[in-house]
Parts: structure tokens; sequence; C-alpha cells
């Protein structure tokens, strides 16, 4: 059903549903939609005309925040009240990041609780999670203006290499800024899907996502298959970008023309306009020098000139770091550079004529460079939202499993068959046995969840297999198959393999689960991980236990006239002990006695056996 929104601004009921990509940057941040009636994917501009939203936040001295360029424009008068780079904070504890703490400018304290590292302004701490989130909240009143309705769900990216962690916080950010994060997609896979890369049915390729922007460098390989996609392998620079071409410029300035070296205040703050003044004109220099052979311009009232030919010497050094960074990708991927079939740029450095060439020459083809590179991430994460709010069928949906599919076996344990962050479409099978002579059918209890115990997870289904010919205990082949198709759905059968008979059933894994629910039930699992490999542990002892004190008992019942009294009283008074240790829930206890019980047994078990393999030899001949 689809839900149906009022449009204040008109007053007109809106049928479809806005979900928005956004691309929440290192530098930059931007948010684009699909319009609807051209299905085409745009970056949604204000006023201003402007796209991109510095992923800058500004804090006054009475806790007022302010988001962007008005920010921006404060990062040099208030550097210790202007917080940039939030995102390599992001999920990162104090030593993660110490050694990087040169790079800031601003106070990053460890609070020493939670080890998550906070920034300090003024009196108040924040967290990269808060930091972020007033960017997204930013971005969510640009596009609710812009768009004259309310905004509340969103796709965003983050790097392809980012932990659990570090997407968690992506989407605690999101949730903190009144945003429903329906998915986190890689960059990489966003601008691929931008350019329409691989998505079709039935389309193979591997593509290499060249992205380096301000101050960050990516490579990343993916292969795509059936519109999943993979990544094979990350490498980069997290220092590397934009700034260092215009920190080379500067420098340049400085050294070869002379301008006023005291004044250089990168880090020292000596003449700190003059320093900005200088690297604004850097910059200018380079995004001029991308279209124009030579740059001249006036600093502090001195003329500065650079040619092409001088910056291209200026970066090599860079862009060299840049094409070895490609090199390693590609041999931890496994590959060479003639088998990529596709090569997409992305962030705003990639307009530098020279380091498309550079690319260009490695890869030794032409670069999907035709949507800007600034945009072309947000683009894909529009495009991913279009997907996902089912107004695009031409292209496949990419989804992974957001929880474990598995059934229940022995002692309610869960067995795993698709772990979590499965592609799918998937497939996976098990074999399973039966526990008592003759049983003729058997359950199977789907279920859904990262904890140990089924009785913590999700019930999903049941069945019953019915119909087993009588075998005896473990002979029969039970094949457990969980098949998820294109549309989400999990198909599960069970065949057993020397009867043939089988039975299945269809679940739709993700029906009434909130994206809340699932991060509640992945929190509880990491929250509770200690007690369930504990308590997994006794259940396997008890499993054990059960199945010893059955053989047992069969035994005695079976061959009990093969046993002295001594050795009767022996095994029984054993088996009581073992029984006791059981109501125990001692797990060790359990083991030893289990343990114990074996070894009391066994000699009877090896003299029934030489009787029988005795009773076989007799009348035959041995050779
Ligand atoms: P991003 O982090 O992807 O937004 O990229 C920002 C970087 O791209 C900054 O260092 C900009 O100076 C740089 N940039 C933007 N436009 C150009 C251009 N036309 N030529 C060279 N560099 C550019």
């Amino acid at each position: 059903m689809a839900k149906v929104s009022i449009n204040i601004a008109t007053g007109s009921l809106l049928q479809e549903e806005i979900i928005v990509g956004i691309d929440l940057g290192t530098t930059n941040s931007l948010i684009a939609i699909v319009k609807s009636d051209t299905h085409e994917p745009i970056a949604l501009r204000e006023i201003d005309g402007l796209t991109l939203v510095p992923s800058i936040v500004h804090f006054d001295e009475y806790g007022n925040v302010t988001v962007g360029n008005p920010a921006k424009d404060l990062l040099v008068q208030q550097p210790e009240r202007t917080i940039y780079s939030a995102k390599r904070l992001m999920g990162k504890s104090y030593g993660d990041v110490s050694k990087d703490s040169g790079f800031f400018a601003y106070n990053i304290i460890d609070d020493g609780t939670d080890a998550l590292v906070k920034v300090q302004v003024g009196d108040k701490f924040y967290s990269p999670i808060e930091l972020s989130s007033y960017i997204l909240k930013e971005l969510k009143k640009r596009a609710e203006h812009i768009l004259k309705t309310t905004v509340t769900k969103a796709v965003i990216t983050v790097p392809a290499y980012f932990n659990d962690a570090q997407r968690q916080a992506t989407r605690d950010a999101g949730r903190l800024a009144g945003l429903d994060v329906l998915r986190i997609i890689n960059e990489p896979t966003a601008a691929s899907l931008a350019y329409g890369i691989g998505v079709k049915h039935n389309e193979e390729k591997t593509i290499a996502v060249y992205d380096l922007g301000g101050g960050t460098f990516d490579i990343s390989i993916l292969t795509i298959n059936n519109g999943i996609f993979e990544v094979l392998a990350t490498n980069g620079d997290t220092y590397l970008g934009g700034d260092d071409m215009d920190n080379a410029v500067v420098r340049y300035w400085q050294e070869d023309c002379g301008v006023d070296n005291s004044s250089l205040g990168l880090g020292s703050h000596t003449d700190k306009s003059l320093a900005q003044e200088m690297r604004v004109t850097a910059e200018a220099a380079k995004v001029h020098l991308s279209t124009h052979d030579v740059f001249e311009g006036k600093i502090a009232g001195q003329d500065v000139r650079i040619t092409k030919q001088d910056f291209n010497e200026l970066i090599a050094p860079l862009i060299a770091r840049t094409i070895n960074s490609c090199s390693s990708a590609l041999k931890d991927a496994g590959l060479t550079a003639s088998q990529i079939d596709a090569v997409v740029m992305v962030g705003g450095s990639t307009r530098v004529p020279a380091v498309k060439e550079a690319v260009k020459q490695f890869f030794g083809r032409e670069v999907f460079d035709g949507i800007n590179p600034d945009e072309v991430v947000a683009l894909g994460a529009a495009v991913q939202a279009d997907i996902l709010a089912g107004n695009n069928t031409e292209m496949l949906l990419l989804d992974v499993t957001p929880l474990s599919l598995g059934i229940e076996t022995m002692g309610g344990l869960m067995d795993v068959l698709i772990p979590r962050n499965s592609k799918i479409p998937n497939k996976a099978g098990r074999q399973y046995t039966t526990q008592k002579d003759g049983q003729s059918g058997m359950r199977i209890s789907v279920y859904q969840g990262e904890r140990d115990l089924v009785q913590d997870n999700r019930k999903l289904a049941e069945f019953n297999l019915t119909g087993i010919p009588a075998m005896p205990a473990g002979l029969p082949k039970v094949e457990v198959t969980f098949l998820i198709d294109a549309d989400g759905i999990l198909k599960v059968s069970a065949t057993e393999l020397r009867s043939g008979v089988a039975q299945s059933i269809d679940v739709q894994p993700q029906y009434g689960l909130t994206d809340q629910q699932v991060e509640d039930m992945l929190l509880a699992s990491l929250t509770h991980a200690k007690d369930d490999i504990k308590m997994r542990a006794l259940v396997e002892a008890l499993t054990e236990a059960t199945q010893m004190l059955e053989v047992t008992e069969k035994f005695i019942a079976k061959h009990g006239d093969v046993l002295s009294p001594v050795e009767l009283t022996a095994s029984v008074t054993q088996m009581e002990r073992l029984r006791e240790a059981m109501e125990s829930r001692d797990k060790d206890l359990v083991q030893s006695e289990t343990e114990r019980l074996n070894e009391v047994s066994r000699p009877y078990a090896e003299r029934v056996m030489d009787a029988a393999l005795k009773d076989a030899m007799r009348g035959k001949k041995v050779i």
C-alpha cells in the first residue's frame, strides 16, 4: 500500500513517498532525488545554485549551530569552534585517531567510558554521530525547502572500507537527524549505479572506482553480477587529495616566487588571513588550470603566476601515489588492469586533466567521467532510493540479508544457514539426521537473528517433514535448503535423500520487521555475545550427555546379559551421576561425567563387538 502525504505548500496529496539519496562526505555533502516525471537523478540545488554543503559544523558560545558555507567562513577565525572532517572520526576510538590528531585544529577528547572519541567545544562535548547528524539535518531541511514536502527516508553512502561500527554510527546519525535510513550503500557502488553500469539482469562486470576528493583518496575494485555488487578490494590514502595539490601550489609560490615566507601560516597561524588567502588563491589556480594553460593572480597585492606544466610537475608525485594504490588494489583482487571492464571517476580532484590522463593510461581505457564527479555518489544513492521505492523495475533490487537465517537444532540451538549481510539472491544447504530409531518425522523450525539460542531469535516458519521410512537413528540424510530469491522471499525445503520424501515452505523474512527492530536485534546479539557463547557450550554439552545416556540405555537393554552385576551397577551409577550433573547445568561437570560414562561403558561395547565379530567369522575362511 502506497503511503499518502500532504504537500503543505500546495495542499495536494502526494501518492509517492520521496526517498532521498545522501552523500555524507568528508569535505562536502549533498542530497539527490530521482525526478518522478523524467526518472532522472538530480542533485538538489538551493536558490544560491549550490548543491554541495561543506561538511562543516560551527558552534557559537551559546551552543547555536551553523552548518555548511557559513560555518566554513569561520574556519580560520574560530578553529576551535568549527568542526570539519567529522566523518574521519565516525565509529572510532581515541586510540584509532590519536596518531592523526595533528590534523584536527579542534579538541578531540577521550572520555574513557565507551572509548569512542568526542569533540570538545567550549564546555560541551559532541560525538561524531551528533556532528554528522547536524549535517544531515541541514540536508534534510534543504530538501524539504526545495521539494516543499517532508523528507523522512534516505539512503546514505559510506566508503567501501567502513566497518560495521562506522556504518552503524552513520545510521545512528541519520536517525538522530529524523531520517529513517533505509539502506547504507558503498560509495563506489553508488557511483557505478549512477552510470547504470552492470545493473541489468545477467550482466557481469568488473569495475574500478577511482575517488580523489579534497582530502581523501580511495580506489575500489568491484564486481557486479546479476545486480549484486561485491567489493573485491579497496586501497587508498586517507590523507591525500586536492588539498595537497593546493598546498603544493602555495609552497611553489613561497619557494620559487618569493611570496612572503614568514606568512606561510600553514599550522603556525602567524598571519591567518594571509595564509587563508594563499590557500584560496592556490585552489582557484588549480581549478583554473583544469581548463587553461596559465594562471595569473594576486596575493596581498603581489603578482603570482603558475603554468599548467609547472602545476603538473608539482602534483606528479601525488598522482603517482594514487596509481600505486591502484596497483595494490588490483593485486589484492587478483586481477590485472586489462581485466577491468569500466573505470568510474569520482571526486572533485578527478577534474584535473593530469589525474584523468594517468588513470586512463594505467587502466589502458577511457574512463566514465560524464557525470559531475562531485555529485555522482549522491545521484547513485538516489537511484538506489528509487529502486527501493519501487519506482524502478528495470534495475535489479540490490540487497543483503539484514539478519542471519537458520533452523533450530537439538537443544534449541540456532544453526545458521545464511549469515547476515549475505547477498540476495542466495542459496545454502546443510544435511541433518534423526535422533531416534525409526523416527518418521522431523520438525523444521526457521528462525532469524544473531543469538545462539532460537528462543532469543525471531521465528519465521515451521513445518514437518513426514513419511521418513523407518531407519536407525543417524541414518536418514535430511537435506535442508534455504533459497532467497531476488524479491527477498525465502523458500525452505527439506528432503530425505535416501527416500526422496520432501516438503517446502515460502516465507518473507522481512515481513513486518522495521529497521528499528533489525537494529535492536543486532544490538541484543552484541550485548549478549558472551552469555550466548557460554549458553551454547552448555547446550552442546547437555546434548552430548543426552545422546550418551540414550546409547548406554539402549546397550544395556539389548546386551545387559554380557555384563556382570558389578559392571551393570557401575554403569547405572555413572548414568545417575551424569543425570545429576545435567541438572546442575554445570558445563564442565556435565562434560567430565559424560566422559566418565564413556570410559565405563566403552570396554563392554568393545566386548560385544568382538563377540559379534567372532560370530560373523565362524565358518568363514580367512585369506
Ligand atoms: P570533493 O571532496 O569530491 O568534493 O572534492 C573537492 C576537491 O576537488 C577540492 O580539493 C577541490 O579543489 C577540487 N576541485 C573541484 N573542482 C575542481 C576543478 N575544476 N579542477 C581541479 N580540482 C577541482
